[in-house]
């Protein structure tokens, strides 16, 4: 089976952020966002290498998705290491990553970070990644509720990112339907807006464009205190 994907990619500044450190990238099989970490520059040359060695995975068939993803994410590794380790005050330096490749009638996912996948699929949201946070342990223990999560003074604070250290990302593969809509957004989007109201406005409509801006439009409204991207894909 051919799946033909639509897509999108809307990255903002948001409202207080003076530099965007997040990247994303939409192709014909590849969907990827990162968001950098460790100030400035280092943040953003750390998303885009990363986004640099995920995009070579679109141009051609890697066979088993999930797999490919994790050979990309150890070269990119590998080279945020040797990138942090080149020059003085990048000390620091990573990004989240996440991100799908579709392969016939599936989707390999792979994960790092608190940047999110969902999948909208007959009109009900599921969330395909779990934040590699402090309070997410928290909501996984039973300490915190998501919506506390959500306000905790502490919610930034990754477990995990592509920091040149060993990884140990999340993959799956999953079934692809056609009608299914992806999504992938960094941590400016979820943070800010619920997943209720990311369900709502996927629901919306079916123009990418449009339900890009929506989401965007959804952060800003709450402020927006970080970079907010989102990577859309439709499949038909
Ligand atoms: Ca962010």
């Amino acid at each position: 089976m051919g799946l033909i994907l639509r897509t999108a990619v809307l990255t903002d500044l948001g409202l207080r952020r003076t530099n965007n450190e997040d990247c994303a990238y939409a192709g014909s099989r590849l969907l990827a966002v990162a968001d950098g970490m460790g100030g400035l520059p280092a943040g953003e040359l750390a998303s885009g290498l990363a986004i640099r060695v995920l995009a070579e995975l679109d141009a051609e068939d890697h066979g088993e998705p999930a797999a490919a993803l994790l050979a990309a994410f150890d070269t990119a590794s590998a080279q945020v290491r040797e990138a942090a380790g080149a020059e003085a005050g990048r000390d620091g330096m990573g990004t989240t990553v996440t991100a799908l490749l579709f392969h016939d009638d599936r989707v390999g996912l792979a994960h790092v970070g608190d940047s999110r996948a969902y999948l909208s699929r007959d009109g009900a949201l599921s969330q395909l990644t779990r934040d590699d946070t402090f309070v997410q342990g928290l909501v996984d223990q039973g300490v915190l509720t998501a919506e506390a999560a959500r306000h905790h003074p502490h919610r930034s604070l990754v477990t995990q990112a592509m920091q040149g250290q060993p990884l140990t990302p999340y993959s799956a593969t999953l079934a692809v339907l056609p009608g299914d809509v992806y999504l992938l957004c960094s941590d400016g989007l979820s943070d800010v807006v619920t997943n209720d109201v990311i369900a709502r406005i996927l629901g919306s409509a079916t123009d990418l464009d449009q339900l890009g801006r929506e989401l965007v439009a959804a952060a800003v409204e709450e402020g927006a205190p970080d970079n907010v991207t989102v990577v859309l894909a439709a499949v038909g």
